[in-house]
């Protein structure tokens, strides 16, 4: 299997060369060059094995490049009772008659993030190795929240790599903050940078195409890489939970093989519903996928018109993982749907670099339409999801996956169609505890509240356990107390390596 890219520059690739790299060099994104098909007899076979035996199997048809021995030995690192708090990794539970909760917040920063970053980091060093790349891989990362705390847990303590994680000290969370600043391992650095996230942001961005500083790395044995969500290091171990899922259904005996389900993904960046898409196209018989949006509902716009268009206010919402403008994977859905049509892509790219807009027009809009169907839901409707949800059918949803839940009612009330639905839910209930707090029990209830007391209030009104990474973090050590300008983060990069 090889990768190519999406704007149609460059050579075909191996997997090792499209992780280290991460995007291709024409500023396309990596897609798998040939179609994967997964055998029936070989998902009977997988039914009943554990998670990391099903992601083995999957991974292996994506990373051809890599030994069974050596796939087999990451995932099981990733997916390891160290880090996942529950023996199934991606557990699926009963919402209602028909309809399934998956949730993928049982790693170590209860955010689904972590279900491709602990696997990612383990598989860089090897690419990096399998391409001739002697030096040490160094991760910088700018974090409005999530995803820094979850590439430093993925990243801690993995060999041949280093990682450095930049947040605005004004802009994230109080527990999101503690989170990072009480990281441990031995080859990782936090710093808060004074401003916002497009300050962290802009800086690092002006570090990665610093050809001195580059010039310095690579003299010294370094040398830059990204772990952002369009590395096909973390597509691909997200394909793993769909079809994980389908199983667990099958061996409830709620579906028989070949029954037809429906997915609904509370989406932002657009990288977890395409790990669906890729699922869906390598045998996996999903009817529908449901893209859920909040507010910042240019996806749905998207999906119903073929017209994305990014000009519009930026709202910030109770669900803040999805307030993204630019979903950066849908290039590969576009790619694929356009029968690899480098040109069109070429120009839809372009228009939205320039015009912040483009049309597929209505060929591709059939397309699309076959297989996605959108809504969104505003926070009122968030906060309203999450009280009826945990009244009528006792689950405790967070913001995002209450946006899911939402959308999947509106999807059945003017569809009707009743296939079986797995509603993904992309973050522990704890993680936006203000919210949901506030969504069961009124705007009183969290008035002058620290979040760490709303942390316990949850658990006594759910009866739930508060997940071991969030609970006394306010009484870890502090280990990164570092403070800088956007100026200096460069030297504070440097003073972390050298
Ligand atoms: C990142 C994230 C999402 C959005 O996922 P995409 O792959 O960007 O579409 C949804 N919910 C949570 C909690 C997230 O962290």
């Amino acid at each position: 299997m090889l990768y190519v890219s999406t704007r149609g520059g460059g050579g075909a690739v191996r997997s090792a060369e499209a992780i280290k790299t991460g995007i291709a060099p024409d500023g396309g994104l990596f897609v798998p060059d040939s179609p994967v098909r997964m055998e029936p007899g070989r998902m009977e076979a997988m039914r009943k094995m554990d998670y990391c035996g099903r992601a083995a199997e999957i991974l292996s048809l994506y990373l051809t490049d890599f030994t069974a021995a050596e796939i087999g030995r990451c995932v099981r690192e990733a997916y390891s009772p160290r880090a996942f708090n529950h023996p199934k990794i991606a557990p699926v539970r009963d919402l209602a008659e028909g309809v399934y909760v998956l949730e993928l917040w049982h790693g170590p920063t209860s955010a689904f993030k972590d279900m491709a970053l602990q696997a990612m980091p383990r598989f860089l060093p090897l690419a990096a190795a399998k391409t001739g790349e002697g030096a040490e891989i160094v991760i910088l990362v700018a974090t409005s929240g999530d995803t820094g705390k979850a590439a430093l847990e993925g990243f801690r303590d993995v060999p041949g790599t280093r990682i450095m994680v930049f947040f605005p000290d004004r802009g994230v969370s109080e527990v999101q903050r503690l989170q990072m600043v009480t990281q441990e391992g031995s080859n990782v650095r936090v710093a808060a940078v004074r401003g916002n996230f497009d300050d962290a942001q802009g800086g690092v961005k002006a570090i990665f195409t610093d050809r001195n500083i580059n010039r310095e790395l690579e003299e010294k044995g370094f040398r830059f890489s990204s772990a952002n969500s369009i590395n096909w290091g973390r597509l691909a171990p997200q394909i793993v939970y769909y079809f994980s899922a389908y199983l667990d259904l099958l061996d409830k005996g709620v579906l028989a093989p070949g029954d037809p389900v429906n997915f609904v993904v509370p989406t932002g960046n657009f990288g977890n519903i395409l790990a669906g898409y890729y699922a869906r196209e390598a045998g996996l018989p999903v009817r529908r996928l449901i893209c859920a949006a909040n507010r910042n509902n240019v996806l749905t716009d998207f999906i119903r018109t073929g017209v994305y268009d990014r000009n519009r206010t930026f709202y910030r919402t109770l669900s803040p993982s999805m307030d993204i403008l630019i979903s950066s994977n849908l290039e590969r859905l576009l790619y694929h749907l356009a029968g690899k049509d480098t040109a069109a892509v070429r120009a839809w790219m372009g228009d939205l670099q320039e015009k912040g807009r483009y049309d597929v027009g209505s060929g591709m809009l059939d397309r699309i339409r076959h297989l996605f169907w959108s809504d969104y839901a505003g926070d009122r409707e968030t906060l309203d999801t999450i009280r009826v949800t945990f009244e009528k059918n006792g689950y405790l949803a967070d913001t995002h996956t209450a946006v899911g839940i939402n959308v999947y009612h509106k999807y059945r009330a003017q569809t009707g169609d009743p296939t079986r639905a797995v509603i993904l839910s992309t973050a522990s209930p704890y993680k936006f505890n203000g919210s949901v707090v506030r969504a069961l029990l009124g705007d009183p209830a969290v008035a002058g509240r620290s979040e760490f007391e709303l942390l316990e209030v949850l658990s006594r009104v759910s009866n739930t356990d508060i997940p071991r990474n969030l609970k006394d973090l306010d009484k870890k050590p502090v280990l990164h107390g570092l403070v800088v300008d956007r100026e200096d983060m460069a030297a504070a990069v440097k003073d972390f390596l050298f």
